[in-house]
C-alpha cells in the first residue's frame, strides 16, 4: 500500500525525502503544495522535477477521507460528514463569526471514556483517527470554504488559509472539540497539530489551536513538552464525588492532581490561562452551591469558565439548565473575579451545536457489535 503522505508532519517528510535520496528542502516544497496549496496530484507541482514527481507517484499518495454531506445551517454553520472507513463516520463543524472563523475537528470515531451527558461517550469508541483523517478535516473544510470564496480549488484554498480580500483568514481558529478524546489519541492528534502549526502548512498561531480534554494527567504533561496549544478542559463538576459520576476518567485522575497539571502546563502554554468547559445540567451541576465550590476549586489557576448549555439527545435522562440558572450561576462565578463566557447554541437546525454532532460508530468495545448514531463536540 503506498504511504500517505497527509500522515506526515515537517519532520517526518524531511526523513520520508532522505529514505529516497531527496534534500530536506523538499518537505518544505511538498508541505506547501499540500496544505497551501490543497494539491493532491503530484504532476501538478510545478517546482518539482518531473523524475521526482513520477518517483513520488509511484511510491506515494496525498488522500484525504471522502466527504459524505456537506450541510450549511441558517447561521451559517458548516457540518461535513467524513467518511473515516469500515463503516465509521465523524463531524467536523466550521462556525463563521464576525472576526473569526473556527473549526472543531474530531479526532477519534466514537469515545472510549463514557462521560455520562455525552452520547458519543455513551455509545462507545471505535478507534483512533490517522494524522491524514484529522489534518484531512482541515485541509477539506479549508478547499471547500475557498472555492465558496471564489477561488480555483488549488489557489482556493490557499485563500482560504492565508488572506482574504480583506486580510481575514478565513479559518482562523481550530478546537480539537469535536467527536473522540484527542489526548487518548496522542501522538496522531500531536503530527496534525504540528501540521496546523507550520509556516508551510496552516501557519496558526499557538493560541489559536485549542485542544479540548477531560483530563488525561499525564498525557496533559506530554502535551506541555510536545506541542503546547492552547488548553481547555473540561471540568463539569467541582468535587470528586460528582466528577467521578460524570467524567469516570476522574476516579482515576482525581481533581487535585488535575488542577496541579493545569498549573504545569501554564509554565509553557500560549494562552496565561486554562479553559474550564462547564456543562450546565439542570439540578445536578448547576446549584449556587456548586458555584461557590467551584471557586474555591480553580483558586490556584488562572482560568476562564466557558459554561456550555447542555445538548439533549435522546435517553440521555439530563435536562439544560434553564437560562436563569445559568446567568445565576454564571454571576456568581463573575463575582469572585473569575471571567465567565456563555457558549451559544450554534448551527443546531442541522445538528451542529456542540453535543449535537452526529457521526456513524460500529462500536468495539461493547459485547454486541453494533452501528450507532452518535453526537459529540
Ligand atoms: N473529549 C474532549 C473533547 C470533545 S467534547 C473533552 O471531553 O473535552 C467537547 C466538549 O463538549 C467537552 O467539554 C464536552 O464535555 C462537551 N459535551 C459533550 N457532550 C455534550 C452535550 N451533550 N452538551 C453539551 N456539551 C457537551
Ligand atoms: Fe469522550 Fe469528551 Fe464525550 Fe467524555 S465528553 S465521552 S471525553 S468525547
Amino acid at each position: 500500500m503506498s504511504l500517505n503522505l497527509l500522515n506526515l508532519d515537517a519532520a517526518q517528510l524531511v526523513s520520508f525525502f532522505a529514505d529516497i535520496g531527496e534534500k530536506p528542502f523538499r518537505a518544505k516544497q511538498l508541505l506547501r503544495w499540500m496544505h497551501q496549496f490543497g494539491e493532491a496530484d503530484f504532476s501538478k507541482m510545478s517546482d518539482l522535477a518531473k523524475p521526482l514527481r513520477e518517483k513520488l507517484a509511484a511510491s506515494a499518495v496525498i488522500k484525504a477521507p471522502q466527504v459524505v454531506s456537506d450541510a450549511t445551517a441558517a447561521d451559517g454553520t458548516r457540518k461535513w460528514l467524513i467518511d473515516v472507513g469500515n463503516r465509521n463516520a465523524v463531524e467536523t463543524v466550521f462556525i463563521p463569526e464576525t472576526n473569526r472563523g473556527t473549526l472543531c475537528i474530531s479526532s477519534q470515531a466514537g469515545c472510549a471514556l463514557d462521560c455520562k451527558f455525552c452520547s458519543t461517550g455513551k455509545q462507545g469508541f471505535n478507534r483512533n483517527l490517522s494524522t491524514a483523517e484529522i489534518i484531512g478535516q482541515l485541509w477539506i473544510a479549508s478547499r471547500a470554504l475557498a472555492r465558496d470564496a471564489g477561488g480555483t480549488p488549488a489557489r482556493g484554498a490557499a485563500k482560504a488559509l492565508g488572506a482574504t480580500p480583506k486580510g481575514e483568514r478565513v479559518i482562523s481558529n481550530v478546537v480539537m472539540m469535536g467527536m473522540g478524546e484527542p489526548l487518548a489519541n496522542f501522538d496522531n492528534v500531536v503530527t496534525a497539530m504540528h501540521l496546523m502549526l507550520d509556516d508551510n502548512g496552516y501557519g496558526l498561531s499557538r493560541r489559536r489551536v485549542t485542544l479540548s480534554t477531560s483530563g488525561i494527567v499525564p498525557a496533559i504533561d506530554r502535551l506541555r513538552d510536545a506541542c503546547p496549544v492552547a488548553l481547555a478542559v473540561s471540568l463539569h463538576a467541582p468535587n470528586d464525588a460528582l466528577r467521578d459520576a460524570l467524567v469516570p476518567i476522574n476516579r482515576k485522575y482525581p481533581l487535585a492532581g488535575l488542577l496541579a497539571a493545569c498549573r504545569r502546563y501554564l509554565d509553557r502554554a500560549p494562552r496565561d490561562f486554562i479553559t474550564f468547559e462547564y456543562v450546565m445540567l439542570e439540578g445536578v451541576n448547576d446549584g449556587a452551591e456548586h458555584a461557590q465550590q467551584l471557586i474555591d476549586l480553580v483558586r490556584d489557576v488562572p482560568c476562564k469558565f466557558n459554561l456550555i448549555p447542555f445538548n439533549p439527545f435522546p435517553n440521555s435522562g439530563f435536562k439544560r439548565s434553564s437560562r436563569d440558572a445559568i446567568r445565576r450561576f454564571a454571576e456568581i462565578l463573575l463575582a469572585a473575579g473569575l471571567v465567565v463566557t456563555t457558549r451559544k447554541t450554534r448551527g443546531d437546525d442541522i445538528d451542529a451545536a456542540c453535543g449535537q454532532l452526529a457521526g456513524k460508530v460500529e462500536d468495539r468495545t461493547r459485547r454486541t457489535r453494533r452501528v450507532v448514531e452518535i453526537h459529540s463536540c
